[in-house]
């Protein structure tokens, strides 16, 4: 285990071990069977999420959950005050941009966009080594676990520690040296990770050849589809207990041509595992292919990809009302980023036309500027507002936005990148939200109010706890 950040120094330890001051004290499991008894536990039920008094969770030697049910005997956990909540999933992150945090809010032009923003992450790219691509995942990943996300989608590109290109032998041992950091750190830091293993092919959209990868770029490069799913499989190798799988990604129409895309997702399809892809995020990617593809990006995944229930779409910012329809008929999910489209000042996805067709939301913490899953949650339902000037854009079949948002904060996220957990039901991953009842900013709440009360009321620091497979991290 390694020292935790410096911000956290002091106030958590990991695996039983109490801290100095006596404050936090965390529990191991995961070896022993457990029994969780918390003043108010959300249960699924046919009407939805609840909160339900009197209930203990029993958590198998396997890190999965065994029954829940009426509390009968004494439980290993007693979390008096508490509500236990399935554990959030922030279904699309970039570890490593936890290092800009800070770092590009100067507007020396008195003006910023998403390409300039871009510039300074390559810039951050030029600099990473696998230790540093360690310490700054396993910052965003115990930060994460703290803010009570217990799963994340770590849509992983940045892959070689050299130039990447493969053809000097300067490059022997830098080439993936990044995976095995991503990997190690999830790890280290007790989150359940999804990565997202991320072909990156060419520098732009073209109609005849695509430009070459340059400079930073060359550290995201896959050479050609052959050597994507050797990758693949080890990666597949490389991922250590139940907790790490991986998952098929395409950067973006802007970096994997089409027809490879098409092969990529086939195989995903015919494996059995998720498939992500960033979509028109920016204005510019639709302009660059309605010029080489006569279609926009939407449109020609809608056409060319056999799209269904593991397939999910990050960002769609600019995406057209009817091509959100077809996504929602297809089964997509869209992984909204909230803060980090905020940040970036992306623009507002059309959530409404996607949500009447049925569509599917998750949320992504992505760029990691801040790790707060309530916050994306409130910000995901306020930017429909704000854009619509209506009230309550997200909402569940009794039309409550608190429960729906929780919903999609968790089971969304699970089903986005193929996780059996997001629920606190038998057979799930044993994978928990604490929440402070005795907060503050919680007073007043009530069995009914609750999700929202929690939503649109609390900070972020209600969340005290998490736990994933039975091993927890509690703030006393
Ligand atoms: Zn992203």
């Amino acid at each position: 285990m390694l020292p935790l950040p410096a911000s956290l120094a002091g106030r958590i330890q990991v695996d039983g071990v109490r801290n100095s001051a006596g404050t936090i004290e965390t529990m191991s499991g995961g070896a022993t069977e457990q029994s969780v008894h918390a003043d108010w536990t959300w249960v699924d039920g046919p009407a939805g999420g609840r909160l339900e008094r009197g209930i203990a969770v029993a958590i198998g030697s396997d890190g999965r959950i065994g029954s829940v049910g009426p509390a009968a005997r004494p439980s290993t956990l007693r979390l008096g005050g508490k509500a236990l909540l399935p554990g959030f999933v922030s279904a699309h992150s970039h570890a490593f941009q936890r290092g800009l945090r800070g770092r590009t809010e100067r507007f020396e032009r008195g003006v910023g966009g998403f390409f300039p923003w871009r510039e300074a992450m390559y810039g951050l790219v030029a600099e990473l080594t696998p230790e540093r691509c360690h310490e700054l995942s396993l910052r965003t990943f115990t930060e994460m676990r703290d803010a009570g996300i217990t799963a994340v989608g770590e849509f992983h590109y940045v892959r070689h520690a050299g130039p990447g290109d493969g053809g000097s032998a300067t490059d022997k041992g830098l080439r993936y040296a990044f995976d095995e950091s991503v990997l190690a750190a999830a790890r280290d830091a007790g989150i359940r990770l999804t990565l997202l293993h991320a072909c990156y092919m060419v520098g732009g959209m073209a109609t005849d050849e695509c430009p070459p990868l340059t400079g930073g770029q060359l550290r995201f490069r896959t050479a050609d589809e052959g050597e994507y799913w050797d990758r693949f499989e080890r990666l597949a190798g490389l991922c250590r207990g139940p907790n790490q799988s991986v998952g098929v990604t395409a950067h973006s129409l802007r970096a994997v041509p089409i027809d490879i895309i098409a092969r990529l997702h086939a195989e995903s399809v015919r494996r059995g595992v998720v498939f992500h892809i960033h979509l028109e995020e920016v204005r510019q990617e639709i302009i660059d292919a309605l010029r080489v593809y006569r279609r926009r990006p939407a449109q020609l995944l809608l056409e060319r990809l056999r799209i269904d229930r593991r397939f999910t779409a990050v960002h769609c910012t600019h995406t057209e009302p009817e091509d959100l329809r077809a996504l929602a008929a297809a089964g997509a999910t869209i992984c909204l980023c909230p803060l980090t489209e905020g940040n970036l000042g992306d623009g507002i996805c059309d959530v409404p036309a996607f949500r009447e067709a049925g569509g599917r939301l998750a949320f992504g913490s992505d760029l990691n500027s801040r790790l707060a899953p309530l916050e994306e949650l409130r910000w995901l339902e306020y930017v429909q507002r704000i854009r619509h000037e209506r009230r309550g854009c997200v909402l569940d079949a009794d039309g409550d936005a608190g429960k729906e948002l929780l919903r999609i904060g968790t089971a969304g996220g699970a089903e986005s990148i193929g996780l059996d957990s997001g629920a606190i039901a038998p057979g799930r991953w044993a994978d928990f939200a604490v929440v402070d009842l005795q907060h503050p900013t919680m007073e007043g709440w009530t069995p009914e109010t609750f999700a929202a009360h929690l939503v649109f009321g609390a900070g972020d620091n209600v969340l005290c706890g998490s736990c994933v497979g039975g091993h927890w991290r509690l703030r006393r």
